[in-house]
C-alpha cells in the first residue's frame, strides 16, 4: 500500500463504499488478492473533455468520447476521479452549462466526477453566478488566455479570478498568448507553412511563456491561486518556480504528453495525430518537465483527454489555424507514467501517487475523500501489477478515438483490479461498471499545496 505519505505492507477492509480498517484481523464477504502488486489511491484526473465545446452538427467532427466511453478508459487505466471541462454553448451561463452536463454524466458516467465551469464570456451576470456556483461545490473555473475575449475583456476576466479567489474556488488558465499565437499562425500561413507539420512553430514558447508571466502577475494582483493547465516548457516551468518562491499560489499541471514526444513527431506522414496545444516542444523541455515531475515544481499530471478519430485529425485540408487539438490519454495517464517514470528510477512511487492523484484532490477540494488511502476516506484504489506489461494498440482500448498516440509502446504497470467506492470496476482486464453509477462530487474549497 503506497500513499503520498507512507508506505507498507497490510491488509485494507471496506465497508459501504468506504475504507473502514488499514491492518489487523479481517474477514471479507468478498477478497481481493493483491499479493505482488501496489494499491495506490485511485487515479484524480481534473483535466478531460467528455462533453463538447458547442452543440454537435452531424457530418462535423469532434471529440469523440462522452461520459459513459470515457469512464470505461478511466477504470481501464485505474483513474477513478475525473473533472470534465464543461464549456457554456451559445446564450448559456456557466449555470446552465453545468446543468446541462450534470444531466449528461448522471446517465452516463461510471466513475465520480466533478465539472469545472469553463468562462466564455465574463458578463455582470455570469460574475454574479459564481459565488453560487462555489458554495453549491463547483470550487474551480476554467479561463483560456488565448480566446480574443481574455484580451478585449481582461477587466472583467481579472475581476473574475479575484472573484474565484474570494470564493475558494481554483482558477485554472490554458497559458498561450492569443495575439501572438494568431499572429505566428496568419504569417505561416501566408507563407505557404501553414500545415499540420508546423503546428509546433505556430505555437512558439514564448508565447507560452508571455501567458504564463501575465497569469503569475494575476495571481499576484488578485491573490487568487491558479492553475497552470498542460504547462509544456522549460521556461514557463522556470517562471512558475520563481512564482512560488514569491510566495505565490501559482500550481502547475502538466500532461503526458510532453513527457514522451518531442516535436519531431509531427513531421511524420500522420503527424497530425499529436496536435494539441500548446504543441510538443525540444527535447530540453521534455527533461526539464520530468525535473519538475520528480523534484514537486510540477504539481499534477492531467490527461487533457480529448480524442478524436485518426482521419479527422490527420485531414489534409486542415491548417495550423483549423487543426483539432486533443489526444485520448485518460486510459494511458497512470500506466506510461509508472512505466516511464517510475520503473526507471525518474520518480518515485511517492511522487506518482501526489502527481496522479493526490494533489490533485487536494487543490480542487476533494481530500481526503479522495486522492488517499485512510480509514474514512472513500475506496477508491488501484492494484496496480508492475508486472503485467502489454502493447500499447489504441483499437482494443475503450476510447472511441480507435488509436493511441503511443500505439506499438511496451508499457508494464496495469491494473490488476480497479476499485470505486469499493465495486470492483476493473477485473481482469474487463470493465464491469455500469453506466450512470459514477457520482457527481460536491467540493470544497480549494486547498493549498
Ligand atoms: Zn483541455
Amino acid at each position: 500500500m503506497v500513499t503520498e505519505g507512507s508506505s507498507g505492507e497490510c491488509d485494507l477492509g471496506v465497508l459501504d463504499g468506504k475504507v473502514v480498517q488499514m491492518g489487523g484481523p479481517l474477514r471479507g464477504k468478498s477478497e481481493i488478492d493483491a499479493s505482488g502488486a501496489l494499491v495506490l489511491p485511485g487515479g484524480v484526473d481534473m483535466h478531460v473533455h467528455l462533453s463538447q465545446v458547442s452543440p454537435p452538427v452531424t457530418g462535423t467532427p469532434a471529440w469523440v468520447d462522452d461520459f459513459d466511453s470515457g469512464s470505461r478508459a478511466a477504470i481501464a487505466g485505474g483513474v477513478t476521479t475525473i473533472g470534465n471541462m464543461t464549456f457554456p454553448w451559445e446564450g448559456q451561463s456557466p449555470r446552465q452549462a453545468l446543468a446541462r452536463d450534470l444531466a449528461a454524466a448522471e446517465g452516463q458516467a461510471a466513475v465520480d466526477y466533478v465539472l469545472h465551469p469553463v468562462l466564455t464570456n465574463p458578463s455582470p451576470e455570469a460574475l454574479d453566478e459564481l459565488p453560487g456556483l462555489a458554495s453549491d461545490g463547483h470550487t474551480s473555473l476554467k479561463l483560456f488566455m488565448m480566446m480574443p475575449e481574455f484580451e478585449s475583456r481582461i477587466d472583467e476576466m481579472i475581476s473574475a479570478i479575484k472573484i474565484a479567489g474570494q470564493n475558494g474556488m481554483l482558477t485554472l488558465l490554458h497559458c498561450e498568448d492569443g495575439a501572438l499565437v494568431r499572429f505566428t499562425g496568419e504569417e505561416l500561413v501566408a507563407q505557404g507553412r501553414g500545415g499540420l507539420a508546423d503546428w509546433g512553430p505556430s505555437r512558439p514558447e514564448f508565447a507560452e511563456r508571455a501567458a504564463v508571466e501575465r497569469a503569475i502577475a494575476i495571481c499576484a494582483a488578485t491573490r487568487s491561486p491558479i492553475y497552470i493547465v498542460h504547462l509544456s516548457s522549460r521556461t514557463a516551468l522556470d517562471a512558475a518556480r520563481r512564482a512560488r518562491a514569491d510566495g505565490l499560489p501559482v500550481f502547475v499541471e502538466t500532461r503526458p504528453l510532453y513527457l514522451y514526444l518531442t516535436g519531431r513527431v509531427l513531421e511524420e506522414p500522420q503527424g497530425g495525430k499529436y496536435v494539441g496545444s500548446p504543441p510538443l516542444r525540444g527535447p530540453g523541455d521534455v527533461e526539464a518537465i520530468w525535473a519538475g515531475l520528480a523534484d514537486g515544481s510540477v504539481h499534477t499530471l492531467g490527461s487533457d483527454h480529448a480524442p478524436w478519430l485518426l482521419e479527422d485529425k490527420t485531414d489534409l485540408s486542415l491548417d495550423v489555424i483549423t487543426a483539432r487539438q486533443g489526444v485520448a490519454d485518460l486510459e494511458t495517464i497512470l500506466p506510461m507514467l509508472f512505466s516511464e517514470g517510475v520503473r526507471t528510477g525518474r520518480i518515485s512511487l511517492q511522487r506518482f501517487v501526489s502527481l496522479t492523484s493526490t494533489s490533485a484532490a487536494r487543490l480542487f477540494g476533494l481530500y481526503p475523500r479522495k486522492g488517499t488511502v485512510s480509514v474514512g476516506s472513500d475506496a477508491d484504489l488501484v492494484v496496480l501489477d508492475p508486472q503485467l506489461h502489454r502493447q500499447i494498440d489504441g483499437r482494443s482500448m475503450q476510447s472511441r478515438a480507435g488509436y493511441s498516440v503511443y500505439d506499438g509502446r511496451e508499457v508494464f504497470g496495469w491494473p490488476r483490479f480497479t476499485v470505486s467506492r469499493g465495486d470492483v470496476v476493473l477485473e481482469d482486464g474487463e470493465v464491469t461498471a455500469p453506466p450512470g453509477r459514477g457520482r457527481w462530487l460536491r467540493r470544497g474549497h480549494t486547498a493549498q499545496l
